[in-house]
C-alpha cells in the first residue's frame, strides 16, 4: 500500500488511509485502497491501488485508477462519418432556417440570435421551459477540437449570454441559467453538428443546487489549496481560474471559477472572450490527447448570488467507434461516483503548458 502513496501520506494502518495536506488552505481528502489477487497463470500475488478522493466542494467521491487504457485515442474517421450524415443535418446552411424552430417574440423578435457565425434557436427537444441550441456556425458540420478558435467559441458563448439575458427579462422566474455542451455522439448529442445548449429554468439542476449551497469560503479555500499545491492548478487567465479536478466525475475533467459573478447572464464581453480563450486552450489540448468528444456545464446560480463564483466543468468522453466502451459506467450513472484512469496530475502536466504560455 505504502509504495503507491504520495510523500505526505498519514501512515495509518488498515485498508484505507487518509492523506492529510495540513500545510495547505484546505484538507484535500484521499483514501488509498488496495485490491489483492493472484495473477492468472503465475499465481503470483499482485496489488492494484485505488485512490479514492473526496471533492472539496460537494463532497462526492471519485476513484482514480491506475492507467489501463480505458480512454483510447480517436481512430475513427469522423470526417467520413460527417460527410455521410451531413445531407440530413438540420443545422447545416441548406436546412437551418426551415428545420429549426424560432424563439417567441417575447424572448427575441428576430426569432434566432446571431453573433458572428454562431446562431441560436430553441431546442426542439426541450429540457426546460427555456432550452436552446446554438451552433458554432451552420457551415461547420464537422468541427474537430483542434480547430476550435477563440472567435468560434466567443461568438457562440455570446449568443448564449444574450439568450439568458433575454429569457430572464421576459420571464423573471427563470433565474437558473446554464451553458452546456454534448459534443459528438458519445457525450449524449443526438446530432453530429457541433453546438452548445442553454437552459434557463425556474428550478436548479441537482448540481446547480449542490454548488449554490457551497459556502463562499469553501470555494476560496479550494482554489487557495490548488494554487499552493500547484499539482493540478492550470492558471489564471485574468479573472478566470482553471484547475484540473481533484476528484473528477469524468475523464480529464477541468474546472474554472469566475469570482464576482454568479450567472452566465452577468458575463460581459471581455469575460466572454477570456472564458472562450480558456475553453479553446482546453479543447485544443483534448484534441492533442486524442479526444474528440466532450461535455461542458457552466453552472449558473441566480444573478448576484452572494459569494457564489460562476463555475464550470469540462470533461472528455470516450471516442466514437463501433463497439466502443462508454466512460459512463455503473459507478457514474448509478452510484454517482467518478472512476477514471487518467490521473488529474498527469492531465495537468499535459494541459498546463498551454495556460502558462
Ligand atoms: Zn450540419
Amino acid at each position: 500500500m505504502a509504495e503507491c502513496a504520495p510523500p505526505d501520506v498519514d501512515s495509518g494502518s488498515g485498508k484505507a488511509e487518509t492523506i492529510l495536506e495540513p500545510r495547505y488552505a484546505m484538507e484535500l481528502r484521499r483514501h488509498l485502497l488496495t485490491a489483492e489477487m493472484l495473477e492468472p497463470g503465475t499465481e503470483r500475488v499482485i496489488h492494484t491501488s485505488i485512490d479514492v478522493r473526496i471533492d472539496p466542494l460537494t463532497g462526492h467521491s471519485s476513484r482514480i485508477l491506475p492507467e489501463r487504457g480505458l480512454m483510447p485515442a480517436n481512430d475513427f474517421d469522423l470526417a467520413a462519418f460527417a460527410r455521410e450524415n451531413q445531407p440530413r443535418c438540420p443545422f447545416c446552411p441548406e436546412r437551418i432556417n426551415s428545420l429549426t424552430p424560432t424563439l417567441p417574440p417575447t424572448i427575441h423578435p428576430e426569432g434566432r440570435i446571431a453573433r458572428g457565425e454562431a446562431v441560436l434557436f430553441p431546442n426542439l427537444h426541450a429540457y426546460s421551459p427555456h432550452s436552446c441550441v446554438s451552433v458554432y456556425s451552420p457551415r461547420l458540420h464537422h468541427l474537430p477540437l483542434e480547430d476550435m478558435t477563440d472567435r468560434l467559441v466567443t461568438d457562440n458563448l455570446r449568443t448564449q449570454v444574450a439568450y439568458a439575458r433575454a429569457v430572464m427579462a421576459a420571464d423573471p422566474e427563470s433565474r437558473w441559467a446554464s451553458i452546456n455542451a454534448n459534443h459528438m455522439l458519445p457525450s449524449g448529442s443526438s446530432l453530429f453538428h457541433p453546438h452548445l445548449q442553454g437552459i434557463v429554468d425556474p428550478q436548479p439542476t441537482t448540481q446547480q443546487k449542490m454548488l449554490a449551497a457551497v459556502p463562499a469560503e469553501r470555494f476560496e479555500s479550494y482554489l487557495k489549496a490548488e494554487r499552493q499545491t500547484g499539482e493540478r492548478y492550470l492558471g489564471n487567465t485574468g479573472r478566470v481560474e482553471w484547475v484540473v479536478s481533484f476528484a473528477p466525475i469524468a475523464p480529464a475533467e477541468l474546472r474554472a471559477f469566475i469570482k464576482g459573478i454568479s450567472s452566465p447572464a452577468e458575463l460581459d464581453e471581455d469575460l466572454v472572450a477570456e472564458l472562450a480563450h480558456g475553453l479553446m486552450l482546453a479543447l485544443n489540448a483534448y484534441a492533442e490527447m486524442g479526444f474528440q468528444s466532450f461535455n461542458l456545464a457552466l453552472y449558473g446560480a441566480p444573478v448576484a448570488t452572494d459569494g457564489y463564483p460562476l463555475n464550470l466543468r469540462l470533461a472528455c468522453r470516450s471516442n466514437l467507434k463501433a463497439f466502443y466502451r462508454s466512460d459512463s459506467t455503473l459507478l457514474e450513472r448509478l452510484h454517482w461516483e467518478g472512476a477514471v484512469d487518467l490521473a488529474p496530475e498527469m492531465v495537468a502536466e499535459r494541459i498546463g503548458e498551454r495556460f502558462r504560455a
